[in-house]
């Protein structure tokens, strides 16, 4: 029965209600009938006797004729008076409205309060049993003549019976009150637990399609605050993992193309070599310089994943030389001046002569400066012109490669740094793996700078990277 948690929540709502209102319950029967309903009795008993010694006012002799006293106790009787006793001064009882009390009249009676009340002292008792066969509320009231003498005494009591019904209606009314309340706690626990535990059940469902492939998020986020933190959880958990399903597709598909494409020209080349155009010099020249950039694009595309492959394992570690950058970098930009020149583009390299020496790592770097410079190659059409500059500003270095290629749109500009991101500018440009940029950032802020980009749409791109000196 206990071993789902919906049977739980249920028990640990509903069990304190159920303890706590029958003990709530019977201390407030109890405190009622006890400190409220025996005074109120008490006080009226004594408010009648009161009433009944004034009316004996009138008859004197009443105290000393056993006849005139019963007749007086007749006169009084009525429906809602209690047990009625009169008692004369030497403390024999006189006359009672009880039928049973018949055999005892003459006789003296005995109570404990009478001997006081004999003497002129008022005596109020109550008792509490539920199994008491006397009374529950007794006054002894005693009747003065003018000079001060006791007369007699008025006893006036309420018998068990008498008031059963009052007490009964009291319980039934206040047992009733807590039965209602009893089925309203229990209502209100059983909807409490099944509000928690359906959401529960929407987040174990959910955490099962995910381990069957099916990355829908999870819709409905209400209940208690700590499930909908849990319902957010698993959502974000949805949402990487539909990200990362995402990029291996992508990059399954940028690879296929790219090794397709390398391949493609490789293949073509071989077999134009193999047939007749192998036979003459210029054009076996033209296919193998051909496949030497097809290999030289497998090499870089193979870079960019051996890269990629570290960033997962978060390998990324910098052997940092000192690279003086007079030298370094114009000997790194010759390999791309010749490919910008190949491609009919203008190139223009200004640096001044006091570039700094900073502590980096040398390969590392001409990736990150590399990648910026193929792409600038890459996107501008031919006749455009790729311009590096370089220099110190706050005590940072700077590197600029600026293009007169087609831009990047603001919209695209806050993506091309992500993973496999390759902008939607179709087959006029060739598309890489979308690789380069994603790169070039964490290699940049490894060694502690930043990437800018600056560009509009038609009129070129600046990639800015900045390193702390
Ligand atoms: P890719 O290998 O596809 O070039 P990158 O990460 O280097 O991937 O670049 C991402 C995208 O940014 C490219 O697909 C391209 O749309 C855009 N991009 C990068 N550099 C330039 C540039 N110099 N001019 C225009 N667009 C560029």
């Amino acid at each position: 029965m206990l071993r789902t948690l919906r049977h739980r929540l249920i028990l640990s709502h509903v069990l304190p209600v159920l303890l706590v209102l029958p003990v709530i319950g019977i201390a407030l029967i109890y405190v009622l009938e006890t400190n409220i309903l025996l005074p109120v009795l008490a006080n009226e008993l004594t408010g009648q006797a009161q009433l009944i010694a004034r009316l004996s006012d009138g008859s004197p002799t009443l105290w000393q004729n056993p006849t005139e006293a019963q007749a007086f106790v007749n006169s009084i009787q009525s429906q809602s008076l209690p047990r009625i006793e009169l008692i004369n001064a030497d403390g024999l009882l006189l006359a009672s409205n009880v039928s049973t009390d018949a055999d005892r009249l003459g006789q003296p009676l005995a109570h404990p309060a009478l001997p006081k009340a004999l003497q002129g002292q008022q005596s109020v008792r109550t008792t509490y049993s539920r199994f008491m066969q006397t009374e529950i509320a007794d006054v002894l009231y005693p009747v003065k003549a003018a000079d001060g003498r006791v007369l007699g005494v008025i006893r006036l009591s309420h018998q068990l019976a008498s008031v059963q019904d009052l007490f009964l209606q009291v319980r039934y009314l206040i047992i009733s009150i807590l039965a209602f309340g009893l089925g309203v706690g229990v209502l209100v626990g059983l909807l409490l637990a099944l509000n928690m535990e359906r959401p529960l059940r929407q987040v174990t469902l959910a955490v099962y399609n995910l381990t069957r492939g099916d990355l829908t998020a999870v819709r409905i986020e209400h209940g208690p605050e700590e499930i909908r933190l849990l319902l957010h959880a698993v959502n974000s958990l949805v949402e990487r993992l539909r990200g990362l399903e995402e990029a291996r597709r992508q990059l399954l598909a940028n690879l296929v193309h790219e090794l397709g494409r390398s391949l493609g020209a490789v293949h073509s080349a071989i077999w134009a070599l193999l047939g007749r155009s192998g036979d003459k010099k210029s054009t076996r020249q033209e296919l193998l310089t051909g496949v030497e950039r097809a290999v030289v694009h497998l090499e870089r595309l193979l870079d960019d994943l051996a890269q990629l492959h570290g960033q997962v394992l978060g390998t990324l570690e910098l052997n940092r030389q000192p690279v003086d950058l007079n030298t370094w970098l114009p000997q790194m930009l010759v390999s791309w001046q010749q490919a910008a020149v190949a491609k009919g583009l203008q190139w223009q390299v200004t640096l001044p002569a006091d570039l700094p020496v900073v502590n980096a790592d040398a390969d590392r770097l001409a990736q990150v400066v590399g990648n910026l410079v193929s792409n600038a190659i890459k996107y501008t059409l031919e006749s455009g012109a790729v311009q590096i500059t370089a220099g110190q500003k706050n005590g940072q270095l700077w590197i600029c490669v600026a293009d007169t290629g087609p831009g990047i749109s603001a919209e695209e500009q806050a993506h091309i740094f992500e993973p496999l991101y390759r902008g939607k500018r179709g087959s006029r440009f060739p598309q890489g793996m979308g690789l380069g940029l994603n790169i070039a950032r964490d290699l940049v802020v490894a060694h502690g700078g930043q990437i800018q980009v600056e560009s509009e749409v038609d009129r070129g791109s600046r990639f800015t990277v900045w390193l702390p000196l």
